[in-house]
This record gives structure tokens, C-alpha cells and sequence, in this order.
């Protein structure tokens, strides 16, 4: 549809721009045309002044006519036919040279001599032409076109002045033909046709010439002369091909337009693949009254290959058009695809707990799904057009990691997929723990970014950290329970066989424990288990690890740390002991057995070593220390 506009609008363009051209080499053909004629009706006007000086200004012809100026009509006569026998030779040489008319008028305006019609004489010329009255009254020569009683043709009116006496004028007229075969010569492509104006000439035409002349192929109002081809000086018949215009003209409104403006103009008409140019020069009477009108035919290739360009240019032009159009629709069509592509995304995406979201090439959000925008607590427009990594990718270690090391954008990178869990930041700052799983999307072959669904398993981890501390823990005392001081014992027996660097165990009892429990009960019992945790807590370092071997039994295994140095601390813990009391049952005590770890023990010998001197100390009486390396 905007491509069908577009191309409306380029088309009338290209159209506007083609009438221009043609109506600028119309009015510069119009303009040739008319100078032409101009140049043409000069010659003849020169050849006729010539001529009259020549032939009609010699004191003969001018003596006859001295002798004619008097009222005796029978001295007129004579001297007409005196004037007609002295000048007939020179009439017929005229004639050879296209002058049609030699015609003698008395200086009162009337015909005295016509040589084509020498017994036609004394009619008053007052009415019919206005040339012949000019002259004789400025007595100044009147060149022009005009139409007449018996000849239309180029005028040439001289006055007549011999010895300061006015002896009437002279007029040496010559047919239209005479200027065609001048305008041939100058450019015999061309074909001529003269219309006359039925309304000037008719009331001036003798009736004998009327037959003469006959409705012209446009209208009525204007005539052709001598269709018939009658008269001697005749102009050829129009080119059959002219011919063939005028019928189309006839119908043709541009140039009906043009014929009735009178005005010089030219109109193109195409017939049989050609392009032809018709231009129109009115012809003015001398009194300037247009009386006529000269129609030019003529081939013009100028505007056949203007509108051969013209139509080049359309061509190409509709061709561009086509190719833009299919290129837009293309484009808009992909566009549409990935619109819907993405509101299909949008729509799918919106109904799911995991949080989804697209990078770019750059590592720049492209799409972000609403659980995203929740999950995270960044709203859409904060995270489109931002990179992830940056904005909510935390990673450990506290260092930023750069985005090429960022295991979610080298998916880009390395086309292949990960899966992880990772820490995504919370736009409050809390930390999220997400399971997240990254692809490359594929467009055309090529990696265009990559899509990364999320799911938040924050609490998942908490529960599964509470369930790991439950099952490491004992949960009467809170501290290790013997499963975890095992797997511990297995890991610093490793690293102190590593490092060369030996680790104490200090094992020990309760003493006397199963008469608290029947003194006091089962929960001061208890009671006794938590206070005495809490005291060894109190003394030893985070990094030590007490557990509660079983029972009233704990063992406390103390890295970095020789036998004597554990010694002290148990025989510390025993003072503790001695020194406090727990409420409603008094002071309690423990035996201790402190062994350290040697090359090649396993737990069991380890525990075994603490538990045989932890043994000893019992049968050394209690609340005493036992501690050795064999
Ligand atoms: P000795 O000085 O030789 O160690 O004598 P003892 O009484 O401390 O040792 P014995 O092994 O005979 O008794 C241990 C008692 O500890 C038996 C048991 O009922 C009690 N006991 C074990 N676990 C718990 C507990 O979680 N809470 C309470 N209150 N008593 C416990
Ligand atoms: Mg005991
Ligand atoms: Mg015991």
C-alpha cells in the first residue's frame, strides 16, 4: 500500500517533469517556427521592393499612369490597356517568380489594372482592402498577409510617386505558396497547410472565386484554399501522412483549444509509433485583424526520445519501486516475525515461575520476562539495555569477574550450553541463589546472544543447609555429632599427613553420670550435658570441633595442636569443671583422655588411643587427665 502510494507519487512526478520537457521543446519548435516565417516573408518583401524599383518605377509605366489620372473614362480605358500591353512580359516573368497578383490602383482606392483579371476595374477597394487604402493615404509602402476579393497572399503595397504627383499605388502580391515552397527549402521535412478564416474572407471574396476555397477538416470556421488543386499556383497536397494527423486532429482537444486561442503554439500527437509536432503561426491582415492561420507538420524525434526516457525512467523507476517495496515488505514481514516471536515469548514466559531473560552480542538485555522482573526486583525498563552480568550477576569471591569469563555470556562465545547454579543480586542487595540454565540463540546460522531461564532456589539451599546441620548435629547440645567428628578426623588425618603437622584428640566422660541422672532426673541430666558443652565452648577456638561421641561422651579434636599443648587444655577444661557447679545438681566432673594423631593412623586407631587413656583416667580415679602417643 505505501509502496503503491510511493510509486503514484513518483509516476505523477516523472510525468510532470516529462510535460515540462515536451511543453519547453513545443514552445522552442513554436518559436523556430515563427522565425522562420519571419525570416521567409522578409526575403519576399525584399525581392518585391526590388521588383516594383525595377519594373513598375520607370518613366514609361509611370507616364501611362500620369496620363490615366483624369475623369475621361474612355482615356482611362485607354491607357489602361497601354499599361497592360507595356507590362504583360514582366507580369509573366512575375509569375514564374511566384507573383501572383500585379494590380494597379488609382489613388482614390480604386482597381484600375488587375493583370489576372484585367476586365475587372474601377471597383471601389475601400472595403476589401485595407492595405491599398494605407498606402495611398500615408503614402508609405504596407507589406503584410491579407486576404482579398480574388487572392489571399502576402501584400505588397507601394505607393506610387512620380515628379511629387500621386499617381495611385501598385501592389505585387504573391500566393501563399510562395512563402511554403521559401519555408520548404529552408526545411523540406516539414509539410504546411494554411487555414483561412471563413468570417474575413468570405465578404470579400468575388463569388466567381468562392468555389475556391472549402471547409477545412476541424471546423467550419475555417477554409482551405483550393482543395481541388484548380488554380495554377496551388500548394502540393499535404504529405499522406500530415493527412493522416489532420484527421486525428479533428478530434484532438489540445489543438481544437489551440486553433480557437489563435495563437502561436505547437501540440504533439503520436501516430504509428511516431511523435509528431504541429505548430500553429497565426497570420495577421495587414490591419491586423488575424485572418489566417499556418499549420506546420513535422516529425519531431526530439519528443519521441524525451518520452522514450520519459518512459526509461518510469520503467526503472516502477523496477526500483517493486524492488523497494519487496525489500520493505521483507523487512516489515521479519519485523512482524520477531514482534510475534516475541510477544509469543512474552506470552509464554509470563505464565512460568522461572525468571527468563535474552542478551545480545554484548552481554545487553534484549528481553526480560515478568518473573524476571519480580524475581530480581528490577522493573522491565531497568533491565532492558543493560548487561546482566553488571547489573545483577554477582560472582564468588567478592572480585568483579570480567564478562568474557562469565560462564552465562560465553555461552555466546562457545555455542554450547551451561547449566549452574549461580548468585544473582537482588535489586535491595540480597543475594539469590538461582539455578540458572543458558543457551546460545541461533539466527540464521550466526549467534545473536543467548536466553537464560532462572529459578530461584534460595530457600531450597537454606532448607537443604538446615538438613545438612541437622544431620551433623547433635541436637541436644547443638554441638557435632559422632558421624560428622568422624568424616572431620578422616579429612585432618589427610591434611596433617600432608603438612607434616600433627592434631590432638581429647576424649572425655562424665563421671558418675548415671547417679546424676538417677539423683536429679533425666533432664538435670541433660541439664549437665548442656552446661558442660558450654563451658568447653567457652575455652576452645572456633576452628576446634567438639562432638558428642555418644552418651555423656565428647570428643574434642584440636588441629594445629601437639599433645602438651592439649594436655593443658583438658587439664584447663578440668579446673573449669571443679571450679563451677551446675544449678540443682552441684559440681561435676569428667576424665580425659588426650592422644595426638601419629603418621599412618586411621580414625579408629586415633579414637582408640583417646578412648584407652580416657579409660585410664577412669581407673586412676577420675577427674583426671590421661595423655600419651603410644
Ligand atoms: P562412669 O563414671 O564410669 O563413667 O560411670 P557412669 O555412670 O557415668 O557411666 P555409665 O556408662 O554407667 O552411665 C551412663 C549413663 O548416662 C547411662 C545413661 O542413662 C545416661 N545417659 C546417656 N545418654 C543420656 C542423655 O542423653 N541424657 C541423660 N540424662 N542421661 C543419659
Ligand atoms: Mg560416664
Ligand atoms: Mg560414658
Amino acid at each position: 500500500m505505501l509502496s503503491l502510494l510511493f510509486w503514484i507519487c513518483g509516476a505523477a512526478y516523472l510525468r510532470h517533469e516529462w510535460h515540462m520537457q515536451k511543453k519547453l521543446q513545443l514552445a522552442g519548435q513554436t518559436h523556430a517556427q515563427e522565425v522562420a516565417w519571419q525570416a521567409v516573408t522578409t526575403a519576399h518583401r525584399t525581392a518585391m521592393q526590388a521588383y516594383f524599383d525595377s519594373y513598375i518605377m520607370q518613366p514609361a509605366v509611370l507616364s501611362i499612369l500620369q496620363t490615366a489620372r483624369t475623369d475621361d473614362r474612355s482615356r482611362q480605358d485607354i491607357e489602361r490597356v497601354r499599361l497592360y500591353r507595356k507590362l504583360s512580359p514582366v507580369y509573366e516573368q512575375f509569375r514564374q517568380r511566384d507573383v501572383r497578383q500585379l494590380h494597379f490602383h488609382t489613388p482614390d482606392n480604386r482597381s484600375f489594372l488587375r493583370f489576372h483579371s484585367p476586365h475587372n476595374s474601377g471597383d471601389s477597394l475601400v472595403a476589401s482592402r485595407p492595405s491599398v487604402v494605407e498606402a495611398n493615404r500615408t503614402r508609405k509602402p504596407i507589406f503584410g498577409f491579407e486576404t482579398g476579393r480574388v487572392i489571399i497572399g502576402f501584400r505588397n503595397v507601394f505607393p506610387i510617386i512620380w515628379q511629387g504627383q500621386h499617381l495611385g499605388s501598385v501592389e505585387l502580391s504573391q500566393p501563399f505558396e510562395a512563402v511554403r515552397k521559401g519555408l520548404h527549402d529552408l526545411d523540406p521535412a516539414k509539410d504546411y497547410l494554411l487555414l483561412l478564416k471563413g468570417e474575413v474572407l468570405l465578404p470579400k471574396l468575388f463569388d466567381e472565386h468562392k468555389k475556391h476555397y472549402a471547409p477545412s477538416p476541424f471546423s467550419q470556421k475555417w477554409l482551405v484554399e483550393d482543395p481541388r488543386r484548380e488554380l495554377s499556383d496551388s500548394s502540393p497536397p499535404l504529405a499522406p501522412v500530415s493527412q493522416e494527423l489532420c484527421k486525428l486532429l479533428k478530434n484532438n482537444q489540445e489543438f481544437l483549444s489551440v486553433l480557437a486561442a489563435e495563437k502561436p503554439d505547437s501540440v504533439s500527437v503520436r501516430h504509428a509509433g511516431h511523435t509528431y509536432q504541429i505548430s500553429l503561426i497565426p497570420l495577421h491582415d495587414t490591419d491586423g485583424v488575424t485572418s489566417a492561420v499556418m499549420l506546420t507538420f513535422v516529425r519531431a524525434p526530439e519528443l519521441e526520445s524525451l518520452f522514450g526516457s520519459h518512459r526509461a525512467n518510469l520503467l526503472i523507476f516502477t523496477i526500483m519501486t517493486l524492488f523497494g517495496g519487496t525489500a520493505l515488505y521483507l523487512f516489515l514481514s521479519s519485523l512482524q516475525t520477531v514482534l510475534e516471536q516475541e510477544q509469543r515469548l512474552a506470552l509464554i514466559t509470563s505464565n512460568i515461575a522461572d525468571g527468563v531473560y535474552v542478551i545480545d552480542g554484548n552481554g545487553k538485555i534484549t528481553f526480560a520476562n515478568l518473573r524476571a522482573s519480580e524475581l530480581l526486583g528490577f522493573a522491565e525498563d531497568e533491565l532492558l539495555g543493560t548487561i546482566a552480568h553488571d547489573l545483577f550477576h554477582r560472582h564468588g569471591g567478592g572480585n568483579h569477574t570480567p564478562l568474557e569469563e562469565c560462564p552465562i555470556y560465553r555461552v555466546i562465545q562457545t555455542r554450547g550450553r551451561y547449566e549452574g547454579e549461580e548468585q544473582f543480586a537482588h535489586k535491595d542487595g540480597s543475594l539469590l541463589t538461582v539455578q540458572v540454565a543458558s543457551q546460545p540463540m541461533l539466527k540464521s546460522g550466526r549467534v545473536v546472544g543467548s536466553v537464560t531461564v532462572f529459578r530461584d532456589i534460595t530457600e531450597q539451599k537454606q532448607l537443604e543447609e538446615q538438613l545438612r546441620l541437622l544431620s551433623i548435629t547433635d541436637p541436644l547440645t547443638g554441638v557435632y555429632n559422632r558421624r560428622f567428628l568422624q568424616e572431620t578426623l578422616l579429612k585432618e588425618l589427610y591434611r596433617a599427613e600432608r603438612h607434616g603437622e600433627p592434631f590432638s584428640l581429647v576424649m572425655l566422660d562424665i563421671d558418675h553420670f548415671k547417679q546424676i541422672n538417677d539423683r536429679y532426673g533425666h533432664d538435670a541430666g541433660d541439664q549437665v550435658l548442656q552446661s558442660l558443652v558450654a563451658l568447653i565452648q567457652k575455652r576452645v577456638r572456633s576452628s576446634d570441633c567438639l562432638a558428642r561421641w555418644g552418651g555423656e561422651e565428647f570428643v574434642l579434636l584440636l588441629p594445629h595442636t601437639g599433645l602438651s599443648a592439649a594436655t593443658a587444655l583438658a587439664e584447663g577444661l578440668l579446673e573449669d569443671l571443679r571450679t563451677s557447679t551446675v544449678k540443682g545438681v552441684g559440681c561435676v566432673t569428667a576424665s580425659f583422655g588426650v592422644a595426638v594423631s601419629k603418621p599412618g593412623d586411621t580414625v579408629e586407631q586415633l579414637v582408640q588411643r583417646a578412648d584407652v587413656l580416657m579409660y585410664a583416667a577412669k581407673q586412676a580415679g577420675r577427674a583426671c587427665v590421661k595423655s600419651g602417643n603410644s
